[in-house]
């Protein structure tokens, strides 16, 4: 009789506790909120989003916080803001979701991919520096998976080469490198704030910035009811406020509403993440195979573990699959447990040979000098190439509760003692593929 209960053993947890694991935690003060701007019909108005950007460039302290309508129009409106244009690349982890760098494409930019850090996953500091060429403007710097980019070696790099720097948080607000906030090292910051991230309000996303002409430019672009506030009557009466970007990117009021109030408590909510976290790795830390991925600086740490993964080692299991291994687990404790992470960008046709807007020859080599080979220029990535079979998506506790956790460590202890069993497991497609990590209600 087989011990695991993915084979008819006895599982360690029949009824999930959902609370546990709902996100984000919402309280009287949001739903009132949420409903006054409902009721007085304030959806499109800027006033209380206004505000919720005071707040958060506070929380912050950096001069400029801009409220889009998603994280991806925030880090395009950091890339434009930043003179992100026609001819120029622009370096991008090739591990990340899509909307880390796609839409440089749409201004004419390129994107050239770099590789990872197997012991971080974050941006290779060489790597970046390897893929600089001279028409390298600017450096897409994501925390990924809640860990802080290593922000002295990179902000050496780009100062050295003239390289402006972008920060991704999205998966990261609040977190710290250093003693410092994440988005507020380099020239702009964007970061989603959607309904599945640690920094929850629905859809929406912000852009931070320290650099006048940065949010001017950004305004210009996406946010024409701005556009009088941010510049003279002389320089835009010739456009009528029309923005160049033809985009318009305002932020719903009832996500502004829930933000303002999620600011009231986020730091306390993650702290109590952060310790829930902490005490689940405390009761797996003599598992060999596994290793959490935590900051070593003590300045450093994981704000709200979004998205949080483990390193796995299959060699310390004979050989089986991280897919196979998290198969295991969820049939211990129902679920809360994934393999692998983004599928590597660097695959993707759309930054080498897609045709997106029929000009006869590939977009990402529209402005390039003739013959450029943006592939070429990527390279080969080892570490983003085999990464996704080397990580184990652990559960997200957004509360410390000791008992209920000891049951995941009990699970993992399990698995890891009756690993032989699951050698007859296929191997599995372990990428979270070209889905956002979205919080899925259970
Ligand atoms: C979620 C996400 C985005 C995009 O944000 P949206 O709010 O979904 O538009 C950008 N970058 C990363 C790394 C993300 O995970």
């Amino acid at each position: 009789m087989s011990k695991l209960a993915l084979y008819g053993g006895t599982p360690i947890i029949r009824e999930k506790d959902a609370k546990l694991f709902h996100w984000p935690i919402v309280n009287d003060a949001m739903r009132k909120a949420q409903l006054d701007v409902l009721e007085s019909g304030n959806m499109s108005g800027t006033d209380i989003s206004r505000k919720f950007e005071e707040e958060f460039a506070k929380w912050n302290g950096v001069k400029y916080a801009l409220s889009h309508n998603t994280g991806t129009n925030s880090l395009l409106s950091a890339m434009y803001g930043v003179g992100l244009g026609p001819g120029d690349e622009l370096i991008c982890p090739s591990v990340t979701y899509w909307a880390s760098c796609t839409a440089a494409l749409s201004l004419g930019a390129a994107v050239v991919f770099c590789d990872i850090c197997e012991k971080d996953l974050q941006i290779d500091p060489e790597s970046f520096e390897a893929h600089i060429t001279p028409r390298t403007k600017a450096v897409m710097v994501v925390h990924y998976m809640a860990c802080p980019a290593d922000m002295d070696k990179i902000m050496a790099i780009a100062r050295k080469h003239n390289i402006k720097v972008i920060e991704d948080v999205s998966h990261a607000q609040g977190g710290h490198y250093k003693g410092k906030l994440l988005g507020t090292f380099g020239d702009a910051a964007g970061m989603s704030l959607m309904s599945g991230k640690s920094f929850a309000i629905g859809e929406g996303g912000m852009m931070l910035t320290n650099d006048d002409e940065v949010y001017r430019r950004a305004v210009r672009f996406g946010h024409y009811d701005r556009i009088p506030t941010a510049f003279k009557k002389e320089e835009y009466a010739s456009t009528n406020i029309v923005p160049f970007g033809g985009q318009k990117f305002r932020m719903h009021q009832i996500s502004s509403a829930m933000g303002l109030e999620q600011l009231k408590k986020y730091d306390a909510e993650i702290a109590e993440i952060d310790k829930a976290m902490k005490y689940f790795w405390k009761g797996i830390e003599d598992v060999k195979g596994l290793r959490m991925i935590y900051p070593e600086d003590p300045g450093s740490d994981k704000s709200g573990w979004y998205a949080s993964r483990f390193g796995y080692e299959p060699e310390a299991f004979s050989g089986v699959s991280n897919a196979a291994f998290a198969k295991a687990l969820n049939a211990e404790v129902n679920g809360e447990f994934s393999s692998g992470c983004n599928f590597p960008l660097h695959h993707s046709e759309v930054f080498y040979t897609t045709d997106i807007f029929g000009h006869g020859k590939p977009t990402a080599a529209l402005n390039l000098p003739e013959g450029t080979d943006v592939r070429a220029l990527t390279g080969t990535l080892p570490v983003a190439d085999k990464i996704s079979s080397r990580l184990l998506g652990e559960p997200w506790f957004k509360h410390y509760e000791p008992t209920k956790i000891d049951l995941y460590i009990e699970a993992v202890h399990k698995v890891a003692e009756n690993h032989q069993e699951l050698l007859a497991e296929e191997k599995e497609e372990s990428t979270l593929g070209n889905i956002a990590l979205t919080h899925r209600r259970k």
